[in-house]
């Protein structure tokens, strides 16, 4: 897509630090790294958000993920994927951040309140409804 960051540097017109590019996937280090190693993992065709990206490119993104983790020897680390500008997106090109942890004060900080008064009835039974799943 045209003036997507993301696009041009699956092409080659943005230069990156690459890892790894398989036939949908293309992984790459941050530019503005929170912690050392943290990179990203995108799909080569654009997309917004996840819930866009076709399934086979999905399952290639974990397992890229998973490998780069075994390769990098990583113990504690978070994956982060933002959709939204509220829920943090800032690249309008879906993609996974592989970040990891050495120690407790680098990397991702989470500030994580459970709510009490949050009812999840009828979304619950929203989801089921609507529900199209492939495996039992
Ligand atoms: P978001 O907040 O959208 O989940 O994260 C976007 C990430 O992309 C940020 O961590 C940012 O540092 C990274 N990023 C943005 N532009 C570039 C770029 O041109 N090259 C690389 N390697 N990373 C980028
Ligand atoms: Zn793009």
């Amino acid at each position: 897509m045209e003036d997507c960051i993301f696009c041009k540097i699956v092409s080659g017109e943005i230069p990156s630090n690459k890892i790894h590019e398989s036939d949908h996937v293309y992984a790459f280090m941050d530019i503005s790294p929170i912690s050392k190693g943290h990179c990203l993992f995108i799909p080569k065709v654009h997309a917004e958000k996840m819930h866009e990206v076709a399934d086979e490119t999905l399952s290639e993104i974990l397992i890229m993920i998973k490998q780069v983790i075994n390769a990098g020897v990583f113990e504690n680390y978070n994956v982060l994927q933002n959709n939204g500008i509220i829920a943090h997106q800032e690249v309008k090109h879906a993609h996974w951040h592989l970040i990891p942890k050495e120690h407790s004060d680098e990397g991702l900080k989470l500030e994580w309140k459970p709510n009490k008064e949050i009812e999840q009835t009828r979304i619950a039974d929203k989801i089921r409804a609507n529900l199209l799943f492939e495996f039992e």
